[in-house]
């Protein structure tokens, strides 16, 4: 039998910590191979100091190499074994001028990113596959295009016996806030969107990751020159520690038995 493997398919340096930086190191600890695949190179990220695309000061080579170097900090901390880089050009949000640029990732037309995901996917044999649901988790255009190659890859190649998509659980999000509300640390007048995540009941896999809050935190600050991460790492521990100790997943397909209601990603593998 194959070696177990997980492959997680992000879009930019960072997107790997949050949804899924628990169970890729939960997994490295448990023998199971890990391989994160990154899309782009988040040229169009934040410069040190907060410096936004098309700002002064904002020169993308650096910004990019400043984020590959994060990124393969905050893989050392969550224990991944491959870093795989498929290196295209960062589309960023969506209205933003480089999205009109052909070699942004959401440009590249799907079947040829895909044909590249699909050769990795056959070369580790990953049995299990994780990347962003249709709207790509918020709908930035990379996310998006990083479902599609996802999806268009897991089907030509036949290799994962499972897909799943990452999920922020509406209620749990809602009660933090509440809570970060509470201790100041949200603005009172700060109201999330009532359609923000996916109800609980569309949740498919709640992963404990609790033990590896610590690592993802570490991972986090690793990526420190992105202003929404400094907003997550200044939350108090506590908040840090509800958002980050569960891991929510909604399976898209899986070719072995395995329960409705899973608690990891594995069940019915091993
Ligand atoms: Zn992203």
């Amino acid at each position: 039998m194959d070696q177990l493997t997980l492959m997680a398919v992000h879009a930019h340096p960072d997107d790997e910590v949050i949804g899924t930086g628990g169970i890729l190191a939960r997994c490295a600890d448990e023998g199971i191979r890990t391989v994160l695949v990154t899309c782009t190179n988040g040229e169009q990220g934040d410069a040190p100091g907060g410096i936004k695309p098309g700002e002064d000061g904002h020169d993308e080579a650096e910004v990019s190499a400043l984020r590959l170097a994060e990124l393969r900090e905050s893989v050392a901390h969550l224990g991944i074994d491959h870093l795989e880089l498929l290196g295209y050009h960062d589309s960023g949000m969506e209205g933003w001028a480089a999205n009109q640029a052909p070699d942004a990732f959401a440009n590249v037309p799907v079947e040829r990113a895909a044909a590249r995901l699909a050769e990795l996917m056959e070369r580790y044999r990953p049995q299990v596959v994780v990347t962003y649901d249709e709207n790509g988790g918020y709908g930035h255009p990379d996310h998006i295009q990083a479902h599609r190659i996802t999806v268009a890859a897991a089907e030509a190649s036949g290799v994962p016996a499972k897909l799943y998509y990452t999920a922020v659980p509406r209620e749990r999000i809602a009660e933090l806030f509440e809570f970060l509300r509470s201790t100041g640390a949200a603005p009172e007048d700060f109201e999330l969107p009532d359609d923000f995540g996916v109800p609980e009941e569309q949740i498919t896999a709640m992963v404990d990751v609790a033990p590896y809050v610590e690592r993802k935190r570490k991972a986090l600050e690793a990526h420190a020159s992105q202003g929404e991460n400094i907003f997550l790492l200044r939350m108090p521990a506590d908040a840090q520690h509800r958002a980050f100790s569960h891991e929510a997943f909604i399976r898209v397909f899986s070719r072995v038995p395995a329960p409705g209601r899973e608690e990891h990603l594995f069940d019915g593998l091993r």
